[in-house]
């Protein structure tokens, strides 16, 4: 089985679909579906509206589910004060992000799961209380 899955997006600025490649095991490592998955190319439309704009970097924010289906696509006109470098440096350091913000999520979970617990061992005491001022 190859390293990975060969898709294609439809593009709403080109009016035309591209094709890409998702590491076939990055659905696996997700902790959230559909994530997210960026991926640039060149502007290759042929409409008169963005005729200045030929070559130019359109990023890609697709958003694909456990199975790898693409769910939804978001395109945008590459601003060119982010400084992206390449498709790979992009997707490093959304890999990045997302792993800082999966970590964070996990942390919030955590606290979460301790606040739940310790509200209901707060209520049971003064449920206690409650009843034994009914006595
Ligand atoms: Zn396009």
């Amino acid at each position: 089985m190859s390293k990975y899955v060969r898709k294609l997006y439809f593009c709403r600025i080109c009016n035309k679909s591209h094709p890409i490649k998702i590491p076939r095991d990055f659905a696996e490592s997700q902790k959230r579906y559909p994530f997210v998955f960026f991926a640039i190319h060149k502007y290759t439309g042929d409409s008169d509206e963005y005729l200045d704009k030929k070559e130019k970097d359109i990023i890609a924010t697709l958003y694909i589910d456990k199975n790898l289906a693409i769910r939804d696509v978001d395109v945008a006109w590459e601003d060119s004060s982010a400084n992206i470098i390449s498709e790979y440096d992009t997707q490093k350091l959304v890999g990045f992000l997302i792993d800082h913000i999966n970590e964070l999520q996990d942390a919030y979970d955590h606290l979460m799961e301790k606040y739940t617990k310790s509200l209901a061992s707060s209520e049971k005491t003064n449920k206690k209380e409650g009843e034994n001022e009914g006595i």
